[in-house]
């Protein structure tokens, strides 16, 4: 690995003999510097000629033979860019062979390339741009270039290899070694794991200013010097280039950008490697110091160029540390069009909070004591701040899994094509809607699209009044549907105790757990479903008639009930025989929730006027619709228009498209059944061992665990679930509360679920029951 380092001695008569006889060429000899090879020019006066190589032979001849096979395959891939042709030998081979002193020693013959070293030099940001979008040629040139031996080598300069150099830290000036252990570290913890998930490939290996050359116009003109050619991460050569193009003398924000926006012009980055670069930038400024250290160790004395290079790493790391390391990765990632972040990582978890109440409000509505900071999510997991995964059995919006790749890259791609609203047509939202239509069935088959499912409750509840003229509707008791005035009197779970909505009347949820009526009781669907009538009844009576009943076929506040056979069926039949509409609100039930069926109201084999739907339709993108029948949405719009600016634009309606996708190619319907009725009999499992377990119901992935103080009496064990919530929390797992009393798990996960994940779900509520 040292041998490397020192170029051979061959005297010029022996070079100028072996070029006249293996090459046919002849002329001056001018020396020209290299760190490991002996590099010499031929040719008669100024410009043209070639350069003769006598390769390191401590490298062996795999390295130049590899060299020179890249420059012939970079020449036929990218003809015009400018790197050295290979001159073949005499014989037709690309490397021959000099032997001296009883040493073989490499030789390579290459055209000389026009245009000067830009050494000291510097370049503008066009001509930055230039040099970016060339080294990206480059690497696009030698994607499909393979050879071995640069994988085998072992480079001192090699990025990849750094941590060989931490022994030399210590010979820096005490106060260098620090930021130098810093810098390292983080390079060991952050970006070499990172590194190894980054495309790689052969790259160039060593591209600073004394390998590009230059016109007298300023202009790029060549790339040389192939010899630290090495098998990495593609970014490298970016990052080598930027590390010794930044000068603490020039604007550090206009240097990177130039190169950033031009490589990425031609080879867009991938995030990972934007927000890698400015680490590997300091990583190849702190190297310079660090090999000059290993040199002296071994008796090698610095020459040339790299002595200048050595005098200005240290102070451009100190520059770049200045200019604030997290400032410049926020420009990187604007010139690779990334979004910027939110800074992410405030010091603490109490910090985090203080910030969000400064400016969302000192009653903070949020999860846990202490609240989670969540980063990230993928498929059925959440990573917080910490670092720590938990398994997410709450959340219903990323129905089809936190950030599914699918919808995502639906998202982006359409938010890059075309945002806008249905004032125009548009191919998105009518396919969206054809799809909607086609799944709701029957003679349902008007789409409007709002954002929310409060919205399309809001929107149904209004067109229900219009349609039948009355004004009364019938809710579940402890129902939500939404946040709008007119929706609030749908919702009593809103304001329990104060809830007061003269027009609306409240239906005894059919709980046959806690209700009258238990499951045992063969009709207690058509029980439960009777105590409608008085209420209807009322309703005239009072004068508002009945324009409709809202119901979430999940009965998901109530406390995911598995409402008995026929129960729904026979509320939908008193409602529709008094004239009033039924409006399915499918938030929670719908898209395959329920497992049965992709509608909630499916599965209680009903069917309804409207269908509302918000939440999973875009996987954590606003959506919202109401689904009705044509003659419904007619006499709304006879007495005006309606149109509500966002919804239906394009990137919602991918978003819904997409997911609408996953659930079909994935089977997640029939998931959500079998992986339900799995987990509640895990669930159920535990009833032996855990008293306090009354109840396990629910259907397909909608599942609830109703906690008592004892199972005689049923008094809800409120105090134990608030506290079983918080010790699942530390078990990792993630679950919510429902019902009246706040005595009911609610088990809710992202539909892609697995048997895996419920078996981890079951064997924590097991641990946390059992430190209850
Ligand atoms: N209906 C039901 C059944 C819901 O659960 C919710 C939200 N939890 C809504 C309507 C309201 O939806 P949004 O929050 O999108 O307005």
């Amino acid at each position: 690995m040292l041998d490397e380092l020192r170029p051979p001695h061959v005297p010029k008569a022996v070079i100028r003999a072996f070029a006249e006889a293996f090459y046919g060429i002849s002329g001056d000899l001018t020396p020209m510097e290299g760190e490991r090879d002996l590099n010499h020019r031929i040719g008669h006066g100024e410009g043209g000629g070639f350069i003769l190589k006598l390769c390191q032979p401590a490298e062996g001849v795999a390295i130049p033979e590899c060299q020179a096979a890249a420059l012939e395959h970079i020449a036929s891939v990218d003809p015009s860019l400018p790197v050295p042709r290979l001159v073949r030998a005499r014989d037709g081979s690309m490397l021959s062979s000099l032997s001296h002193g009883g040493i073989d020693y490499p030789v390579m013959v290459l055209e000389w390339l026009e245009g000067r070293v830009l050494g000291t030099g510097t370049l503008r940001a066009p001509r930055l741009f230039e040099l970016g979008s060339m080294l990206a040629r480059l690497g696009l040139a030698l994607r499909g270039f393979v050879s071995g031996a640069p994988a085998q080598r072992e480079l001192v300069w090699d990025t990849s290899r750094v941590s060989h150099l931490a022994p030399y830290i210590s010979c820096l000036d005490p106060q260098d070694q620090d930021m130098a252990n810093r810098i390292l570290a983080f390079h060991a913890g952050v970006t070499a794991p990172a590194m190894r998930k980054m495309r790689s490939q052969i790259i160039h290996g060593d591209i600073h200013p004394y390998n590009v050359l230059i016109q007298a116009d300023g202009q790029v003109s060549g790339l040389i010097d192939f010899g630290d050619m090495v098998h990495g991460p593609l970014i490298l050569d970016l990052a080598n280039a930027a590390s010794d193009f930044l000068s603490p003398d020039q604007k550090v924000e206009e240097t990177i950008t130039a190169l950033v926006k031009g490589y990425h012009s031609v080879i867009p980055l991938e995030e990972t490697e934007a927000d890698a670069l400015v680490d590997l930038i300091q990583v190849r400024l702190l190297m310079t110091p660090l090999i000059d250290a290993l040199k002296r160790a071994h008796g090698i004395s610095p020459q040339g160029y790299f002595e200048g290079f050595n005098g200005r790493s240290l102070p451009m790391i100190r520059a770049l540390e200045q200019f604030g390391i997290e400032r410049l990765r926020s420009i990187i990632r604007r010139a690779a069009a990334f979004p910027a972040q939110p800074s992410r990582h405030p010091a603490t978890l109490g910090d985090a909070i203080a910030r969000r109440r400064r400016v969302m409000g000192e009653k903070l509505y949020v999860f846990y004591d202490p609240p989670l900071h969540i980063i990230k999510g993928e498929g059925v997991w959440l990573t917080a701040s910490d670092g720590r995964r938990y398994l997410d059995c709450y959340n219903n919006v990323p129905h089809v899994g936190h950030c599914h790749p699918y919808v995502t890259a639906a998202i982006a791609r359409q938010a890059g094509i075309l945002c806008t609203n249905t004032r125009y047509i548009t191919d998105q939202s009518v396919e969206y809607a054809e799809r909607l239509v086609q799944l709701a069935g029957d003679d349902l088959t008007a789409v409007v699209f709002v954002n929310s499912g409060s919205e399309a409750n809001d929107l149904a509840w209004r067109m229900a009044k219009a349609f039948t003229g009355s004004t009364g509707g019938l809710a579940m008791d402890f129902a939500y549907h939404g946040v709008s005035e007119a929706i609030d009197a749908f919702s009593p779970s809103n304001s329990p105790g104060h809830w007061n909505a003269p027009h609306v009347r409240l239906l005894p949820p059919p709980d046959t757990y806690r209700g009258p009526y238990g499951s045992e009781q063969k009709d207690a669907g058509q029980r439960y479903a009777a105590l409608a009538d008085p209420l209807i009844d009322d309703l005239f009576q009072k004068g508002f008639g009945l324009a409709a009943a809202m119901i979430d076929s999940a009965f998901m506040t109530n406390g995911m009930l598995d409402a008995p056979a026929w129960y729904l069926a026979g509320i939908v039949q008193k409602v529709q025989a008094a004239g009033g509409l039924f409006i399915a609100d499918e938030v929670q039930s719908g898209f395959g929730r329920m497992g049965s069926a992709f509608w909630g109201h499916s599965h209680h084999k009903v069917k309804p006027d409207f269908i509302t739907i918000g939440k999973p339709a875009g996987n954590g993108h606003p959506i919202g619709a109401v689904i009705t029948r044509p003659d419904i949405l007619s006499h709304f719009l006879s007495f005006g228009p309606f149109f509500s600016t966002f919804g239906g634009n394009n990137v919602s309606c991918a978003a819904g498209l997409a997911v609408l996708d996953v659930i079909r190619d994935e089977e997640l319907v029939d998931n959500a059944y079998h992986c339900g009725n799995y987990l509640r009999e895990g669930l159920r499992d535990l009833m032996d061992r855990h008293a306090i377990i009354g109840d396990v119901r629910g259907v397909g992935l909608a599942t609830g665990v109703e906690l008592v103080k004892d199972r005689a009496n049923k008094n809800p064990a409120a105090s134990e679930t608030a506290r079983l919530l918080s010790l699942l929390r530390d078990e990792g797992v993630l679950i919510g509360s429902e019902g009246k009393f706040a005595n009911i798990l609610k088990i809710r996960p992202p539909i892609v679920f697995t048997r895996d994940h419920a078996d981890l779900a079951v064997a924590a509520v097991d641990r946390a029951l059992a430190r209850l």
